[in-house]
């Protein structure tokens, strides 16, 4: 009747809102602007916190390792058009590094696409390559739903990206308050349920096991995604295997661990007769389990959750389930008749040997106090403020071809998912997303990102977005002066009309890179010295204040690309 006042009307962008809340979503990252600025307005009144980036292309991949570090999908928000479009970064690191995130675009009015609107785009064709599954919003009244869906698919199964396309119109339609309720109500009913472990050849791959002469096990993110670190170390424990992580595999088990194959790589691979590999892929980074570097007859067993991964590999045996819980099944099987290398068996002695030879020769080279810096000196430096550090310890950022290679060997992993790294693709830019999303993720500990000058710069004016969040991010830049570090042209590369420009591979020699920071208040360290790295590591780490520290390093230090110097 005339009378009544009317109810309340809620738009899309505040029931985009709750319905992510109800889903438990209590982070996003993004940049804001048309249509979506409300809709990040209203995820912070309602309690989710709202990182505000420069770039999406930051923001996306903090969303990625956000995803990594908590189990549960990163949020990505953006803009239509153009910032959809540099949102592709992040969704492409995670589908690729098997890392659940959801991105969420605003996007034209539905009425007049293909007249060429502001920021027009077929945004649902543009993410297709990149994404397990994608919805767009067509009515406010699929918001709850839509919104649930594409959260359960980017954790379901194989982790990875999702996308949720919302029409600016979507986003200006309203409904009544019960309306709503009644639709996220609903949206409720919409829960994946954990799948049932199917019939697992526990006992063939345990046997495998048992009768191996050179067993190993392979650990990699998948494992710690799982959260399996529990799992692994009674595996490892109770089997006396050694094990070898991947470079994000890293600290699942401790670095230190008596068990740790990390300075034997070349020949656990080389020589191990069965391999149990654990959330890791046998693509580039592990040879593809091919020879030379895997022995030919080398009987692997494949312990992942994607059907697909089992299936192209090919393994003797195939374990398809969630790492902690097939590990979980081994653990059990093995309890009733237990069997233990021990240390004196041939196979441990060989690893320990060789991983005391390998360990021993690079101390020597840690030891020296090289100035002007190589690569190590610095990095032992580093090395020994993290650890100096305890529990809990430093999450880990790196990125950058020698730093990245160099640090990977030098610094040390001692809890589970405490390394973020240039991953699956070797994408490089990703380092201070990654630093923001850990920080954001993981308030109780300091974030050290180790990165190389081009890495750094791919997106370096995010420092400021770490100022204005006080986040406590140590950012060390290893200086060079370029991508490889300075002009390593042959003399007959250098040719033609712009010979006398800069090399492609150089920056402006001994950029004040620590500035950068302090143009937003943030610390700014310059250090070229043992003396001075150490201080500046000291302070900015008891601080636990935005800091960059610039390491000048000698630019014809390091080899170009690093250890992929065959594939430039
Ligand atoms: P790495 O880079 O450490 O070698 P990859 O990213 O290549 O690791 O491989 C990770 C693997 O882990 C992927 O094949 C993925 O399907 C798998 N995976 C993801 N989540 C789980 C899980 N919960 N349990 C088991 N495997 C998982």
């Amino acid at each position: 009747s005339p009378n009544e006042t009317p109810e309340t009307q809620i738009d899309g962008n505040l029931l985009i809102a709750q319905s992510l809340f109800r889903a438990g979503v209590r982070v996003m990252f993004g940049v804001v602007g048309i249509p979506v600025t409300s809709l990040a307005n209203r995820a912070v009144s309602l309690g989710i916190r709202f990182i505000a980036f420069h770039n999406e292309q930051s923001a996306g991949y903090a969303a990625s390792a956000y995803g990594y570090l908590t189990g549960s999908p990163g949020i990505l928000l953006t803009v239509s058009g153009p910032g959809c479009v540099h949102g592709l970064a992040g969704l492409s690191n995670s589908t690729i590094n098997c890392w659940p995130m959801v991105m969420i675009s605003g996007s034209c009015d539905q009425k007049d696409i293909g007249k060429g609107d502001f920021q027009e785009l077929d945004q649902i064709q543009a993410v297709k390559p990149f994404v397990k599954h994608s919805v767009k919003v067509t009515d406010i009244k699929h918001v709850p739903q839509d919104v649930k869906t594409v959260l359960n698919q980017s954790v379901f199964g194989r982790p990875g990206a999702c996308y949720l396309d919302v029409p600016s119109d979507v986003l200006h339609q309203t409904v009544t308050e019960s309306v709503a309720d009644e639709l996220l109500t609903k949206s409720d009913e919409n829960e994946i349920l954990e799948g049932k472990l199917g019939n697992l050849e526990i006992d063939k791959a345990v046997s495998l096991l048992r009768n191996a002469k050179r067993p190993l096990t392979v650990i990699g993110k998948g494992a710690a995604f799982a959260r399996a670190e529990d799992s692994l170390k009674r595996f490892v424990e109770r089997t006396g295997i050694p094990f070898l992580p991947t470079p994000m595999g890293k600290g699942l088990l401790p670095d230190t661990h008596e068990l740790a194959a990390t300075a034997a790589r070349s020949l656990a691979i080389g020589q191990c007769d069965v391999a149990v590999v654990v959330g890791a892929r046998l693509n580039w980074l592990l040879h593809f389990g091919e020879p030379p570097k895997w022995s030919e007859d080398v009987k692997f067993i494949l312990v992942d959750v994607s059907k697909e991964e089992v299936e192209l590999r090919k393994p003797c045996v195939g374990l398809l389930g969630d790492a902690k819980r097939v590990l979980d099944r081994i653990n059990l099987e093995i309890k009733d008749d237990p069997f233990c290398l021990g240390r004196t068996h041939p196979w441990i002695q060989a690893i320990t040997k060789k991983s005391k030879e390998n360990v021993s020769r690079m101390e020597v080279q840690l030891a020296k106090d090289v100035v002007p810096f190589n690569f190590l000196t610095p990095m032992r430096i580093i090395r020994d403020a993290i650890l100096a550090q305890g529990t809990p310890a430093p999450i880990l950022v790196s990125e950058g071809a020698n730093t990245m290679d160099i640090g990977r060997a030098v610094l040390v992993q001692t809890e589970p998912r405490t390394r973020l790294d240039a991953g699956t693709w070797g994408t490089m830019g990703v380092g201070l997303g990654y630093c923001i999303a850990a920080a954001v993720a993981s308030p109780d500990r300091l974030v050290v990102a180790v990165e190389g000058d081009s890495g750094f710069g791919f997106s370096a004016m995010e420092v400021e977005t770490l100022v204005r969040y006080q986040l406590p991010v140590v950012v060390i830049v290893f200086n060079n002066g370029g991508v490889y570090g300075g002009d390593r042209r042959n003399p007959e590369e250098i040719a033609g009309p712009y010979k006398d420009d800069p090399a492609p591979t150089s920056f402006v020699p001994g950029a004040a890179y620590h500035t950068l920071i302090e143009a937003f208040g943030g610390k700014g360290y310059l250090v070229g010295t043992p003396e001075e790295l150490k201080s500046a590591l000291t302070e900015s780490f008891s601080a636990r204040k935005p800091t960059v520290i610039n390491v000048t390093i000698d630019p014809y230090a390091g080899s170009e690309s690093g250890r992929m110097q065959h594939k430039n």
